[in-house]
């Protein structure tokens, strides 16, 4: 496979020995200072950049045909748009918050304990997340994607924000410490007890493979998917 990589930082890095080591081939490496290039004679490209540009990104691989894999977070007003666009050009497109393979069977897992907990009433529901000091939005998009999971199941809760104490609303508590490259905790607490599901990173790698096989899997194929198509979840 040919790949583009939109962002060249610590993802695009990771996301190119995996992918090298997997046999495929990078054509086109894209940072801040790259403002012309041609994405058409790639097979996919993986938008690993920054929010302010990952809709520009995946809007230009649809817009030439190109299958595009983005695991930027924090751009998600433009989310609609960019699922609207792929299926007016016939497009393929991958969204995920969260890459890691690891990370997509914990959020099964938080649905599931979401649905068990959502009748018992004494159980408040908060979260913790903790990444590296470079990252520049918070809560992380896997803390959302966790607490949207919860609310589409949990009646008591209907909307999410940081560090808060209003009424139907989960809490996110985010820190930002060195070199943390993502941990989510989901806690359950009562008066008696509490509750907790934890998925810790330990490196880059898993995010980098799942884009890889999300990437692979994604060829030949026209629509907009997630992480759950592409491990059949
Ligand atoms: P990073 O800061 O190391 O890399 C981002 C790169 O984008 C930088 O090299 C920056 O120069 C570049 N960039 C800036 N403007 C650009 C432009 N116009 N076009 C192309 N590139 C441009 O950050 P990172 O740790 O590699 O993370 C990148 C993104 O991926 C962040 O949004 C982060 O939250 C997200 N992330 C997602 C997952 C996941 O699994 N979905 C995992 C890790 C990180």
């Amino acid at each position: 496979m040919k790949i583009a990589l939109l962002g060249y930082g610590r993802m695009g890095k990771t996301i190119e020995q995996i992918a090298i080591k997997r046999g495929h081939t990078i054509v086109l490496t894209v940072d801040k200072e790259d403002t012309q290039y041609d994405i058409t004679k790639t097979d996919v490209a993986i938008d690993f950049s920054i929010p302010a540009v990952a809709f520009k990104n995946i809007s230009n691989c649809i817009n030439h045909n190109v299958p595009v894999i983005s695991g930027t977070t924090g751009w998600l007003d433009d989310y609609d748009k960019a699922v609207d666009l792929c299926t007016q050009k016939n497009g393929a497109f991958i969204y995920a918050s969260n890459f890691s393979l690891g990370v997509n069977i914990f959020f099964e897992l938080n649905k599931n304990l979401a649905k068990m907990l959502s009748a018992l009433k004494q159980y408040d529901v908060s979260m913790e997340e903790v990444h590296h000091t470079q990252k520049l939005d918070a809560p992380s998009g896997t803390a959302i994607s966790l607490a949207n999971d919860i609310i589409e199941v949990h009646p008591e809760y209907n909307k999410w924000a940081l560090e808060t104490e209003a009424d139907a609303t989960i809490s996110i508590i985010s820190k930002r410490i060195e070199d943390v490259p993502g941990t989510h905790v989901v806690n359950y607490k009562s008066e008696v007890d509490t509750i907790s599901i934890e998925h810790t990173a330990h490196n880059r790698q898993d995010f980098a493979l799942g884009a890889v096989i999300a990437a692979e899997w994604l060829i030949g194929k026209t629509g907009v998917f997630t992480m759950n198509d592409v491990l059949d979840l």
